[in-house]
């Protein structure tokens, strides 16, 4: 364990991470802000019960595993600002 990043707790790292969410029942991924799950479900919610409490939006099943990873903030503000413009 080199990195240190560790996320147990929605508060933990201060929110600085993006979280994946992925369906077992049908495979379906997407991503949430720590923000949104934490006015949510309370910032002191362990990782696994809020994943407990997602329901999938593809198939309806509370099937999702959540996973915590380490984004560079301004890297991603760049990269979806750019596909906003050359999809226009
Ligand atoms: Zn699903």
């Amino acid at each position: 364990m080199s990195t240190g990043f560790h996320v147990d707790k929605l508060s933990d790292e201060f929110g600085q991470y993006t979280l994946v969410l992925k369906c077992a029942e049908c495979g379906h991924e997407r991503k949430a802000e720590p923000l949104t799950l934490g006015r949510l479900c309370g910032w002191d919610a362990r990782l696994e019960d809020v994943a407990k409490r997602m329901r999938c939006s593809r198939c309806g099943k509370k099937r999702c595993t959540l996973k915590a990873q380490f984004v560079y903030e301004e890297l991603h503000a760049h990269q979806s600002r750019h596909c906003r413009i050359s999809s226009a």
